[in-house]
């Protein structure tokens, strides 16, 4: 359909159909606001279809004090948690730099306490959300366990949940057999866990489909198959380009294509350095799988009960934009979570898949203002579906004239 033009002033356009740009366009649908959500997918890639379906309010950054000391074994050990094989790339080694500044204890405080802001709101409105679309969005407040084997990884526990205490998410601590007594599939080797009572766990794909349809029963149109190329701006406000030729025109527009929004951001007047961080997860089903999601601190390996399955996910791999699926990655994932979990020992996986996270250096978002009349709202890492509702509400109150929290001013664009 080549070069169609059709424009609607009052129109928010939302370009990019991931769980940001769904919550996004759900939310400033029930405030009154006609959305357009335009999506290149269906794509099986889009990490917002396929990660870990873990809720986790006030989960710290990735870049933290513990990382540099080992950051040299990192990107040499194919088998590291964090892995970053070397390659020249300049945007790489400046987003490596500003990674390593981010790591630094105050900055690391202070950019936990902005995100444990923005995830105590998002858990907030999820509440809200499951009460709007009942169970079949498989919301579930069951809470997130942090398990651990080590003395080591007890330490790294404590300390953050010492920190997500005094910031006032609820902790319970368990030793081994306590945990043991209580959910049987975990092993002889877990000496310990954090429940964290606010968590919940989802089907993340199934979540992704009933925001969809509710965006359309609220009378908001979103269509799939339609990748924008150029946003500029009109008479009326904003218009896109996609790669068929057809433009369509709108009002406003907030900028949510993930890890593929750094071209189209410049074109909105904003700058966002972020790295695609390639991560893995395999289904398997497993007789006596662990009742709660949970995290296992050591591998950095979440773990999710999903229907009759249980979803193995983890690494993130900083290789830029590729989707090779690597049978060793799976491999070690698999070994990873059998040793917290021995039933794993034989289980075949039934599905196998990778998507790229879309990574900031400092470990924020950006939401925020681009040139007048476009938003952006990208760059949430390993914790886009936790942030996702909380987001959507930055968004809705800036374009609606509603006050933002001081704090939001830590996650504008620059
Ligand atoms: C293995 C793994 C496990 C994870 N586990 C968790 C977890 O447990 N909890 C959590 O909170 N987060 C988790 N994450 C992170 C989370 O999945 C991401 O942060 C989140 O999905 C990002 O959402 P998004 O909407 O910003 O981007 P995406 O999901 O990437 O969506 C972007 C959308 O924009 C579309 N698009 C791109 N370019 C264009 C264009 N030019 N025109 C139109 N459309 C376009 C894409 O097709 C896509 O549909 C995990 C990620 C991975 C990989």
């Amino acid at each position: 359909m080549p070069h169609v033009r059709s424009t609607a002033t009052e129109r928010v356009l939302i370009i990019g159909g991931g769980i940001v740009g769904l919550t996004t366009a759900h939310t400033l649908r029930r405030r009154g606001l006609d959305v357009l959500v335009l999506d290149a997918g269906p794509d099986r890639i889009c990490p917002s279809r396929g990660n870990a379906g873990q809720i986790a309010p006030g989960h710290p950054p990735i870049p933290s004090p513990a990382v540099p000391p080992k950051a040299l074994h990192m990107m040499l050990d194919r088998r590291s948690p964090l892995y970053i094989p070397p390659r020249p790339s300049l945007p790489l080694l400046l987003w490596l730099l500003a990674f390593r500044r981010a790591c630094e204890r105050s900055r690391y405080e202070r950019n936990m306490e902005v995100l444990a802001h923005l995830s105590r709101i998002s858990r907030e409105l999820f509440d809200e959300l499951e009460e709007e679309l009942g169970p079949a969005a498989t919301l579930e407040a069951t809470g997130l366990a942090d398990i651990w084997r080590t003395e080591a990884g007890e330490l790294e526990a404590e300390a953050e949940t010492e920190w997500m205490s005094r910031l006032g998410f609820p902790t319970e601590y368990l030793d081994g057999p306590e945990l043991r007594r209580r959910d049987p599939a975990w092993g002889p080797e877990v000496r310990g866990a954090v429940i964290h009572g606010d968590g919940m766990r989802i089907d993340p794909a199934i979540l992704c489909d009933v925001i969809r349809a509710k965006i359309s029963s609220l009378g908001g149109l979103i269509r799939t198959g339609c990748r924008v190329e150029t946003i500029r701006r009109c008479s009326g406000g904003w218009e896109a380009v996609m790669s068929h030729g057809e433009i369509v025109g709108a009002g406003r527009l907030v900028l949510t294509a993930g890890v593929w929004s750094e071209s189209l951001a410049r074109m909105m007047g904003v700058s966002v350095a972020m790295q695609p961080a390639k991560g893995y997860h395999c289904m398997i089903r497993l007789a006596g799988a662990p009742t709660i999601a949970a995290v296992l601190r050591e591998p950095k390996v979440g773990v999710t009960p999903m229907g009759s399955l249980l979803r193995v996910a983890g690494t993130l791999e900083l290789s830029g934009f590729n989707h090779r699926l690597d049978p060793a990655r799976i491999r070690q994932l698999m070994a990873a979570a059998r040793v917290f979990l021995p039933g794993i020992r034989g289980a075949e996986p039934v599905d196998l898949w990778c998507g790229l996270r879309p990574c900031t250096a400092s470990g924020l978002p950006v939401i925020g203002r681009g040139l007048e009349g476009a938003w952006i709202a990208t760059g949430h890492g390993m914790m886009g579906v936790t942030l996702a509702t909380g987001t959507a509400k930055l968004i809705a109150d800036d374009m609606l004239g509603e006050p933002v929290p001081d704090w939001a001013g830590m996650l504008q664009p620059r």
